[in-house]
Order: structure tokens, then C-alpha cells, then sequence
């Protein structure tokens, strides 16, 4: 069997939580490797912690120095999209909001060349509407990433109704030769990931809100008792609460079922700027570690 090669550029638009992972991981398996945000300090940032990350790796003895030095290299931040003429693929992970990632689809569509392919990081947006705004649906597909990008092997590549059987063949291989695990699901409201994982959150917020038990309690119970890495309320932190209202959101829009309503504990944690991890406040506090 030969081993699928990679493409030898790509672009990943926005420098957050995923794209300076998803960056990180193409830079790393050999890829020259743009990433795209809006504004220099976001850049910066994304870039900071890829270079944290990649140090990491190298303490671990996982990459040599010589190659987290490489993959330092081959990534270029800018806030030109005109770097997408350069590409074969180009991973979309920008805010998880339609009228946002509609703007940055049709720009990368008008930018990318004609083979190009367009993937979306969404965790929950439908694909197929994605790909209705493009001149190129048989080349968008979903192309889900799990947090942290770098050490999970998941990703759930979803079809969407024009997603070309050649293109979801590309993918699958690209994803093999990342070294992770693709896995397709259709393009339903949340896929499959977040359609299973997202209620659970939810309801661990509503058992919060309603006082069953304490933050710390849910969480031991649901990562002792589930033999989970970690409990609800802290993976939700480390997704971004703004992320999981997003999702159940689209979810409860999508599929017409109050059982995928956000708990408003969960919603007010949001409108307070208490976003998780990145905020330094979710559930938890993170200012001196949890
Ligand atoms: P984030 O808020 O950390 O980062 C989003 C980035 O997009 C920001 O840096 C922002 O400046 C940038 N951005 C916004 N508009 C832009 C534009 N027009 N052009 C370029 N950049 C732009 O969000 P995130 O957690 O990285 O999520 C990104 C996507 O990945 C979302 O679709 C989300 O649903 C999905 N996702 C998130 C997770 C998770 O655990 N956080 C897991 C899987 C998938």
C-alpha cells in the first residue's frame, strides 16, 4: 500500500483555539503552511502558541529540536488572503457563526485556485449551505478537527450533499497522512460528535444550575463513573462555552427539539465574557491554574 502524500501547501484561516492547532499539525507532517486572521495580534498569538506547543514536543522528545525548528519555519502568519492562490487546500476555522463563515467562504472561493479544495472546521454549521455559497460545492467538505489538534487522532470528515467522491477520497487520504483517523459522517445539524456530545454538557450545566451538585462533583462523577478523561463542565471550559452555545444553537434550530435548548446558566456564562480557558473563566477559574 502506498502511503497517501499530503499537499504541499495549505492555508488555514483564523489563528484561535483550532487554527493555530490545525496550522501546527500541517507544519509539522512537512506542509508549507499559511494561517489567516483578521488582525496582526491574533496572529501573533496563534503563532505563540504553536511555537510553545512545538517546544513541548521537543522537551518530550516526541519531535527533535531540529524538527519543531523545521515546522517553525514553514509556517507563514498573515492577514493576506491572497496567500489561498498558492494552495491545494484550504481549512476554514474562524468563528462559529454563519454570516461570518459565509464572508471568509466566498472570499476563499474567489481566492483559491480551481482544484482547490475547501474544508470547514465547523463543529456544527451544515456543510452543504457552506457549499451552496461557493462556485465549488463538489470541493467543499467538512474537515472536523478535535481539540487539541495536535494529540487527537479523530477527524470526522463530513459529505455534503454536492461534497464530489473525489474529494472526499482526497481528504481521507490527506487526513491518513496527518497520521490521524478520518471518519465520515452526512451532513446533518452537529454531525455526529457534537450531536451526542453537546447535550451532555448541557445537561451537566443544568444539573449545576439546578444545584444536584457541585461543579467539582459532576465532573468527578461523570469522568470516574464514564471513565472519561475529563468531566463535562471542564471539557466545556476547555471547547469555550461561546462555542457550546453555538452549537446547541444550530442544534436546536436544526433539529426542532427543545431537548437541544442552551441551559441559561450556560448562556449567561456567555454573556458575562466568561468564555472557558481562553477568557481565564468558565466554570472554573484559571488564573492560577484550575
Ligand atoms: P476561536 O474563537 O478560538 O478562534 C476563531 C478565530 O477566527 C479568531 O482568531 C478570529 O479572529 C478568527 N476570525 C474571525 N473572523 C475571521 C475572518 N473573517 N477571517 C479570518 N479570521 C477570522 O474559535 P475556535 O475554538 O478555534 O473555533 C473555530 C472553529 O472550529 C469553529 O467553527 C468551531 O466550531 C470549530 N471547532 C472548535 C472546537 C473547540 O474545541 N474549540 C473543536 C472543533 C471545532
Amino acid at each position: 500500500m502506498t502511503t497517501p502524500s499530503l499537499p504541499k501547501a495549505v492555508a488555514v484561516i483564523g489563528a484561535g483555539t483550532m487554527g493555530n492547532g490545525i496550522a501546527q499539525t500541517f507544519a509539522t507532517c512537512g506542509v508549507q503552511t499559511y494561517m489567516v486572521d483578521v488582525k496582526q495580534e491574533f496572529l501573533d498569538r496563534g503563532v505563540a502558541t504553536i511555537h510553545k506547543s512545538l517546544g513541548k514536543f521537543a522537551e518530550k522528545g516526541t519531535l527533535t529540536a531540529d524538527q519543531a525548528t523545521a515546522a517553525k519555519a514553514r509556517l507563514i502568519a498573515t492577514t493576506d488572503m491572497g496567500c489561498l492562490r498558492e494552495v491545494e487546500l484550504c481549512v476554514e476555522a474562524v468563528t462559529e457563526n454563519l454570516e461570518v463563515k459565509t464572508k471568509v467562504f466566498q472570499a476563499a472561493d474567489a481566492a483559491l485556485p480551481a482544484a482547490g479544495v475547501l474544508a470547514s472546521n465547523t463543529s456544527s454549521i451544515s456543510i452543504t449551505v457552506l457549499a451552496a455559497k461557493t462556485k465549488r460545492a463538489d470541493r467543499v467538505i467538512g474537515m472536523h478537527f478535535m481539540n487539541p489538534v495536535p494529540l487527537m487522532k479523530l477527524i470526522e470528515v463530513i459529505r455534503g450533499n454536492d461534497t464530489s467522491d473525489a474529494t472526499a477520497d482526497l481528504v481521507i487520504g490527506w487526513s491518513k497522512a496527518l497520521g490521524k483517523v478520518p471518519v465520515i459522517a452526512n451532513d446533518y445539524p452537529g454531525f455526529v460528535a457534537n450531536r451526542i456530545l453537546m447535550p451532555m454538557i448541557n445537561e451537566a450545566a443544568f444539573a449545576l444550575m439546578e444545584g444536584v451538585a457541585t461543579r467539582e462533583a459532576i465532573d468527578e462523577i461523570m469522568k470516574l463513573g464514564m471513565n472519561h478523561p475529563m468531566g463535562p463542565l471542564t471539557l466545556a471550559d476547555f471547547i469555550g462555552l461561546d462555542v457550546c452555545v453555538a452549537i446547541l444553537d444550530v442544534l436546536h434550530e436544526g433539529l426542532g427539539d427543545d431537548k437541544y435548548r442552551a441551559c441559561p446558566f450556560l448562556r449567561r456564562l456567555v454573556h458575562a465574557g466568561h468564555l472557558g480557558r481562553k477568557t481565564g473563566k468558565g466554570f472554573y477559574s484559571y488564573n492560577q491554574g484550575k
